[in-house]
């Protein structure tokens, strides 16, 4: 029979809903979640359905990563849709949001980004949606792109490693700005200003500084150089009134300016990073280029202050800044004659991390006493409001996609290449044991990723597929 309904039941003794832990059989007709019913409660309307008991594992909302790097058209070789997105299903994401900066052409006219949806169809195992890049000069795009469909911008206040990718400042800031509060999209924004940074580098290089040492890489990202620019932002948030969202925050010393822009009730929203939550410069190797990322990760009183500021809500949400990069722009070996490696200023920057994102978050949250209800939170609900598609998507509720991830709280795993699926088997975490695991991943009602032992099985057809938000009619 043509357009039958497919109907059948997930159960779980930890459904992590919007109400809290419950007991109870999620129904799901087609792709969308019809009915929460406790177990407690026998009903024959669903007893005859096909179920899937998952026992005690929990049930979350599909992840939500609102800041993925997925270089795909352009740079395929460093990542790309199919990669990136096992990678991501494999890590309990049901969504991710692509930056605009990595791939080519850059996504900053509405030209731009019809090329990279002629490069995806057919490759996404999961859902996705694209930014748009506001870059120096292309004011008159950011109104087309939002009526194009994308969720929101994103722009860099430095050099983004990617020359085609300006970095803007103040004065074409605030020539793009009354266009983006006329779309009412957010702008995410790189956060850090270049002359702490040049000041700072000038000093290091004038003192023979060992920039194979992570200690160098930290002083040449000065947290005033974050601290500049949000102050910036903020002037230009109460002034345009845009939504204005910090990605990657790793200076906990911008807290208490954040903390009262939102008392003031400015339109900001504020990301961190797992990698911020979990790693600290003091224990980062001597040539640990693999930890290099801008914001760099800072010490660890600075790591105590953010997961304060995120339980607290002064951060509103965890994204992963999955960036990955070949091997050899790690410069982890010397690929070349006379080549220095493990050199902090010569490696790409940027942390790949789909794959291990939540149970590394898991593995510090544990033991602040965070629940699977604040993860949800911070990882589905927030950026779902974030992107602009939490109608659809971001917790377990009726009407709501089947977007789902079976998570074993209680698992311990070791990090090796064989849960690592995204292009370049490369991570921080190799050889950790970490605490969490994804034990299978759900996308509009249908299986996307099964982890059984040490098996990773995948969906053969990729159903993923992207998000219009056109705001503008
Ligand atoms: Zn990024």
């Amino acid at each position: 029979m043509a357009n039958a309904t497919r109907l059948h039941a997930i159960r779980s003794r930890r459904v992590i809903t919007p109400q809290g832990e419950l007991d109870a059989t999620i129904v799901i007709e087609d792709e969308i979640i019809t009915a929460v019913h406790p177990n407690a409660h026998t009903d024959s309307r669903f007893s005859h359905l096909p179920t899937e008991d998952l026992g005690n594992l929990a049930l979350l909302p599909g992840l939500i990563d609102a800041h993925t790097h997925i270089n795909e058209p352009g740079r395929t070789e460093w990542e790309g849709f199919v990669t990136a997105t096992r990678a991501a299903a494999a890590g309990g994401f049901t969504t991710v949001v692509d930056m605009p900066l990595n791939c080519l052409p850059e996504t900053t006219s509405v030209s731009s980004l019809e090329i990279k949806r002629e490069a995806a169809p057919g490759k996404a195992l999961i859902d996705y949606a694209l930014w748009g890049g506001c870059v120096d000069g292309n004011q008159q795009h950011l109104e087309p792109l939002a009526r194009a469909g994308v969720p929101g911008y994103k722009s860099f206040l430095v050099y983004p490693g990617c020359d085609g990718f300006t970095s803007i400042d103040r004065a074409n800031l605030e020539r793009a700005l009354p266009h983006i509060a006329a779309t009412g999209l957010p702008l995410l924004v790189h956060a850090e200003l270049d002359p702490p940074i040049e000041a700072a580098v000038r000093h290091l290089n004038a003192t023979g500084a060992d920039w194979r040492r992570h200690d160098t890489w930290l002083a040449s990202r000065p947290d005033q150089a974050e601290l500049d620019a949000i102050a910036m932002l903020i002037d230009l948030c109460r002034q345009y009134r845009f939504r204005l969202h910090i990605v990657h925050l790793s200076t906990a010393q911008a807290l208490p300016m954040i903390a009262a822009a939102k008392r003031e009730g400015l339109p900001l929203t504020v990301e961190t990073c797992p990698h911020y939550l979990h790693l600290a410069a003091e224990t980062i190797p001597d040539n640990g280029v693999l930890y290099k990322c801008a914001p760099p990760i800072r010490s660890e009183s600075n790591r105590e202050l953010l997961w304060q500021a995120l339980i607290a809500g002064t951060i509103d949400l965890v994204a992963t800044d999955h960036s990955p990069c070949p091997p050899e722009l790690k410069r982890l070996t010397a690929t070349q004659l006379g080549e220095e490696p493990g050199r902090f200023d010569e490696a790409w920057g940027g942390i790949a991390s789909l794959s291990t994102a939540l149970p590394v978050f898991w593995t510090e949250a544990i033991s602040r006493g965070c629940t699977l209800s604040q993860l949800a939170q911070w990882f589905s609900a927030a950026p779902a409001t974030l992107v602009g598609i939490s109608a659809k998507v971001g917790s377990i509720e009726v009407g709501k996609y089947a977007n789902l991830v079976a998570f074993d709280p209680d698992a311990t795993f070791t990090v090796t290449p064989n849960v690592l699926h995204y292009r370049h088997k490369l991570s921080p975490y190799m050889g950790e044991q970490l605490l969490g695991s994804v034990r299978g991943t759900w996308l509009r009602g249908e299986p996307v990723f099964t982890r059984t032992e040490d098996i990773d099985v995948f969906a053969v057809t990729p159903r993923g597929r992207e998000y219009l938000l056109s705001c503008l009619s």
